[in-house]
């Protein structure tokens, strides 16, 4: 799949919180409706590609962006694409729609089951002379991990076309794969900038810890990853179904015509906001990457409808 390599764009929304706010638009990355799963697998199926692989095995919920860009790029190649799915986080969803649009094999597992199963599929596949390819979940790894020192690349040169510099810049993390790219990019060009990681799930010091670990695995120990990493674990709470996640994407989708999500970027959204406040940061560039998930959006337009929110 070619997506012409071209740097998705970045858009002032002006004056927020007594800051100037741009959003870097990753949703809007050009494939199987974008974010930040979609730029990571296509890192993936290149490798997929050279390897001649005509199989793949990943990791996932099935209601989750990952497996849906991964099934869609296997769809259009023809390879085979197998997914293990943790039971306790499988629901219906525009998602996991798609994945069955696209005809991959899903296998729900108990959690605890997850990487044994993985192991004895491999196996299975590979003894039916079948060449494999693991996509670990979410994409992670030193492959994810490049997708977003490429991202912190086109941040760099949209800076010195555009003739400004970006304070902070606050994303959603997950896995940590993200904001590990983001954090060698800044290393890698010496940057005195915050990252800012809004933690969506993973509670302190695990979350930071598996950013650190994906960035030492891809840069080696070098000093400063450690002042570099920035995770803030305060806004796990504002989640699914949530009162505060439902008027925060409601106010952006009005304010800006923007769609956020309950999962990922409207916790992240939120945790900025309040992050800006708390710290009574003023008169900064500030940088907000949307990391995606539009599908996600329209599975919660029924709650922002008939939710709680007045
Ligand atoms: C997966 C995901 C994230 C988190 O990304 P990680 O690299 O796992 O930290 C953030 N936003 C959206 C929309 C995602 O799908």
């Amino acid at each position: 799949m070619n997506t012409g390599n071209m740097p998705t764009p970045i858009q002032n929304l002006d004056e927020y919180l007594g800051n100037e706010l741009y959003m870097k638009r990753e949703d809007l990355f050009p494939y199987c409706f974008g974010g930040n799963k979609a730029r990571k697998a296509l890192l993936f199926f290149e490798e997929i590609k050279k390897g001649k692989y005509n199989c793949v095995v990943t990791y996932g919920s099935g209601s989750s962006n990952h497996v849906r860009v991964v099934s869609n790029l296997c769809a259009s190649m023809n390879i085979e694409c197998h997914v293990i799915a943790p039971k306790e986080a499988y629901k219906v969803t525009n998602n996991s729609k798609m994945r069955e649009l696209f005809g991959a094999d899903v296998k729900v597992v108990p959690v605890d089951d997850v990487h044994d199963t993985i192991e004895k599929m491999i196996e299975d596949l590979e003894s039916q002379g079948k060449k494999v390819y693991f996509i670990p979940g979410g994409g992670h790894g030193n492959i994810g991990t490049q997708a977003y020192v490429d991202c912190y690349e086109e941040i760099k040169q949209y800076e010195k076309e555009n003739g400004v510099f970006f304070d902070y810049i606050f994303f959603a993390s997950g896995t940590g794969t993200t904001h590990a790219g983001l954090v060698v990019g800044k290393l890698k060009n010496n940057d005195d900038r915050k990252i800012i990681g809004i933690s969506i799930a993973r509670p302190n010091p695990r979350g930071r810890n598996a950013v650190l670990d994906s960035v030492r695995e891809y840069m080696g120990d070098v000093p400063d990853i450690d002042d570099a990493t920035i995770f803030v674990d305060d806004f796990r709470g504002v989640g699914y179904g949530d009162t505060v996640s439902e008027w925060v994407i409601k106010d952006v989708l009005i304010r800006y015509g923007i769609p956020l999500d309950e999962t990922y970027t409207g916790k992240a959204f939120y945790g900025m906001s309040e992050y800006i406040k708390d710290k009574q940061i003023k008169g900064k560039k500030i940088l907000f990457i949307h990391t995606g998930g539009t599908p996600l959006f329209f599975d919660s337009l029924n709650g922002l409808l008939y939710g709680d929110y007045n």
